[in-house]
This record gives structure tokens, C-alpha cells and sequence, in this order.
């Protein structure tokens, strides 16, 4: 178990200087690169952390960092938490996914179709196969369940709020709707209710403190994001603290 989860550990953190590849090119508006990050002023590659660029020493942003280890902790996490190890691949593309589209969407306010669509495809077709080794282990249906009921109610907000929500934040539920799906309905509840609860608390803060103005627009994915690994990694221990 701990062997394997320093496996994925290791795979989690290659995968995660492609998210600083992935998200630096996006946030260039450069062409998509993938496996290497670079630096934007030389070219040359970026050190093993992303905080500089190897020959000519530029600094790189300190978020670098915290997204290749933040996506290491959390591929090295999906090992305790898939009910079954053929499940580690769909789970590690799901945390790669969550990671790269938090961070688009901080810096862009765009959570990109190419990103999203490859991400559900892939992550919906690992899933299948996971379950396929071993059919004990979630629900295609319930995670076929997850993403519509997600989607729809998301979509429902979304022409309510008229533009307070993105359709990319309509499109992202249906992903995180499959992946909690699959496991249990309380994990879709947790993912869906803990982005408003998260969302509405940090809004509340950053009024309340003036880092946002009112008519500053937040964007909602990363709550989506979120709230959706809290659901992934701890839905059992919230549904038996809730329930008592
Ligand atoms: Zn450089």
C-alpha cells in the first residue's frame, strides 16, 4: 500500500509539471505543451519544482510549486480511497483534472473545452475499464446518475443566475457528477452542496474583508474543484458524521 502509493506519488508529480506546462501555455495563450514546463523569457526547461529555468535562471511563479505538490499528495491519496486499485487510473486522471482546471480558471476565468473534453472522455472510459477488472467496486449508472443530475441542476442555476455562472462551470459538474457518481450518491451531494457552502463562505469573507468588490465576479469552479476532492477523499467519514 505505501510502496504503491509512492508509485503514484512519483506518477502524480510528473503530472503535475505537465499542469504547469499545460497551464502556463494556457495562460500565455501559447500552443498547448505538455511533459516539460519552460520558461516563457528563454525556453529552457524549468528545475524539478517549476520555480526557475535552468540556463538562464528566471524566476517562475511560486504556484509552480504548490500545484506539482499538491497533485503529488493527491494522486499518492486516490490509492487509500478507490474502491479498487483498478480504479487508480480513472482517480489519477480525475485529480489531475480537478488541479489543472482550478488553476485555469484562476488565471483565466475559463475552464477550456480541449482540457474539460479530453478529461471527461479519457476519465469516463478509465472508469469503465476499472470497473470492468473489478465490478464490485462503484456504479457506471449511479456515475451515468451523478453526471446528469449535476449537470442539471447546474444548468438550472446556470439560467437563473443569468451569467453568474459560466457554462464551463456547467459542463465541469457533469465531470465531478461522474467521478463522485461512481462512487456513491452522498459523495455527488457532498461535491454539489460543498462548492455553495465553500463558495458562499469565501465570498462572504472576501466582502466582508473588501479584498472583492460586489460587482467583482469570482469565478465558482475552483469551489466546484474543491469540494468535489473533499467528496472524493473523505464522502464516508461526512456521511457518518452527518447522519450520527
Ligand atoms: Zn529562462
Amino acid at each position: 500500500m505505501l510502496i504503491l502509493a509512492a508509485l503514484a506519488g512519483l506518477l502524480g508529480f510528473g503530472v503535475g509539471r505537465s499542469i504547469v506546462a499545460l497551464s502556463d501555455a494556457h495562460r500565455h495563450g501559447r500552443p498547448d505543451r505538455w511533459i516539460t514546463p519552460m520558461c516563457g523569457d528563454c525556453g529552457s526547461t524549468l528545475t524539478l519544482l517549476a520555480t526557475r529555468c535552468r540556463s538562464g535562471g528566471h524566476p517562475q511563479r511560486g504556484w509552480n510549486t504548490v500545484i506539482i505538490l499538491a497533485n503529488t499528495a493527491l494522486t499518492a491519496a486516490m490509492v487509500a480511497v478507490v474502491p479498487s486499485l483498478w480504479l487508480l487510473p480513472a482517480y489519477a486522471v480525475f485529480t489531475a483534472a480537478m488541479v489543472l482546471l482550478t488553476v485555469t480558471d484562476l488565471d483565466t476565468k475559463l475552464i477550456p473545452n480541449r482540457m474539460l473534453g479530453p478529461a471527461t472522455a479519457l476519465g469516463g472510459f478509465l472508469l469503465l475499464v476499472g470497473w470492468l477488472f473489478d465490478s464490485s467496486a462503484g456504479s457506471p449508472l449511479r456515475a451515468l446518475g451523478g453526471a446528469a443530475g449535476y449537470f442539471s441542476a447546474m444548468y438550472l442555476l446556470a439560467i437563473i443566475a443569468r451569467g453568474g455562472l459560466g457554462f464551463g462551470d456547467v459542463k465541469l459538474a457533469a465531470l465531478i457528477g461522474m467521478f463522485t457518481g461512481f462512487l456513491s450518491w452522498e459523495a455527488v451531494l457532498i461535491a454539489g452542496v460543498g462548492s455553495f457552502l465553500i463558495g458562499g463562505g469565501t465570498s462572504l469573507v472576501l466582502l466582508v474583508f473588501r479584498i472583492r468588490g460586489r460587482k467583482d465576479a469570482i469565478p465558482f469552479g475552483p469551489f466546484m474543484t474543491l469540494a468535489a476532492m473533499i467528496a472524493v477523499l473523505w464522502w464516508e467519514q461526512i456521511t457518518a458524521w452527518y447522519t450520527g
